[in-house]
């Protein structure tokens, strides 16, 4: 059964509307569902016993159940879900100073087939519905309403890749930041692409607020090509390309992320490249510590390396940040908990 986190709100009124409903029955349900956050129609206490029969015979509310968590020393809470068909997904929780971010899955699995990264271990076995993107995110405001905290940040970077599922990942974005949803700040969600170009044009055209980020780990056509296999489609004349258009046609910064890895990107000459492959952008590179996965053999860079990368991006007037592990000792890369499960 279809879940009611699928419509955007807009969509939302144009199916009461076609059921001969009042438009103003879209705002009292979605009331319901985003600001008291009930988890069945029947608590809709102010909505006729009809439209509740009729709802409850056409939807559900939330597709997921929580299977699994872990917590880890720095809070980091990762959660595992089952979906009605059985298949798993994973958010992770992070908490900031700056406020509280939830890493969401988009795909169950993941077919961009990146060596270093544990999603790619399961093949893609089908997109995620807007809904059960926008339903991780309400699992854990439900959690988080508890305590009377509020999810402040949202980030697209659970397994798969978002653009892979353009028009769900989209309508999930606007459900979670409209004023009748969830009302998460365009500029605190972040949709990271591993750089399909042919979407990265489209989403130019959006005319929306929400923050790009670009996973480019390697800043060689030879190294990303062997490490992300996206790069044989698209290499990174095409990405840059594509990423200097973007910034054209919206006043945003782009983020670039780098995953440091010893011995394959981390070294001077690389720091090197990758300062002039992208100086002059509005950009910044947030510079990642490697989450080790059992299965590939890639390792963390160490830090005194890391920290040298990090001067040289700085010296040749690239601003970056490098970031603190979060969650490790709780299998938080991606795909890495439910890689686990699957195998058990
Ligand atoms: N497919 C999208 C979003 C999901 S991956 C993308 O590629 O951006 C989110 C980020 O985590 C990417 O930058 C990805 O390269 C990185 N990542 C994957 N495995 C990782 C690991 N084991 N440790 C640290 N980061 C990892």
């Amino acid at each position: 059964m279809k879940t009611i986190y699928d419509y955007t709100y807009a969509q939302f009124e144009e199916l009461m509307l076609a059921q001969n409903y009042k438009k103003f029955r879209a705002n009292q349900i979605f009331a319901w569902l985003y600001k008291k956050r009930v988890t069945t129609f029947d608590q809709m206490s102010d909505i006729s016993k009809d439209t509740i029969e009729w709802l409850n015979s056409n939807y559900t509310v939330s597709p997921l159940t929580i299977v699994d968590k872990q917590v880890s020393e720095d809070k980091t809470c990762k959660y595992l879900f089952k979906l009605s068909d059985g298949s798993l997904v994973e958010s992770v929780l992070m908490h900031f100073d700056y406020g509280k971010s939830l890493c969401v899955t988009s795909q169950i699995g993941c077919n961009m087939g990146c060596k270093f990264c544990a999603s790619g271990l399961l093949k893609k076995k089908r997109d995620c519905t807007s809904g059960e993107m926008v339903a991780q995110v309400m699992a854990v405001q439900k959690e988080l309403d508890l305590d009377g905290e509020r999810l402040s940040h949202v980030v697209i970077m659970g397994t798969g890749e978002p653009f892979d599922n353009y028009d769900n990942v989209l309508g999930f974005c606007n459900t979670i930041n409209h004023d009748k949803g969830l009302a998460i700040g365009a500029r605190h969600i972040t949709i990271s692409t591993c750089g399909l170009v042919d979407k990265i044009l489209r989403f130019s055209k959006e005319n929306v607020q929400y923050n790009l980020a670009i996973s480019l780990h390697a800043p060689t056509d030879e190294l990303r090509s062997q490490i992300m296999p996206v790069n044989q489609s698209f290499n990174l004349n095409k990405l840059m390309g594509a990423l200097n258009t973007y910034l054209k046609e919206n006043n945003r910064r782009l983020t670039f992320e780098y995953i440091l890895l010893k011995d394959v990107n981390d070294s001077q000459a690389m720091a090197i490249k990758l300062a002039q492959l992208i100086r002059g952008m509005n950009a910044y590179v947030n510079l990642i510590p490697y989450n080790e996965v059992d299965e590939n053999g890639y390792k963390t860079s160490n830090m005194k390396t890391a920290m040298k990368f990090y001067d040289t991006l700085m010296k040749n007037g690239i601003k970056c940040t490098l970031r603190a592990k979060h969650g490790d000792d709780i299998d938080a890369a991606c795909g890495q908990l439910r890689a686990k499960h699957e195998r058990n």
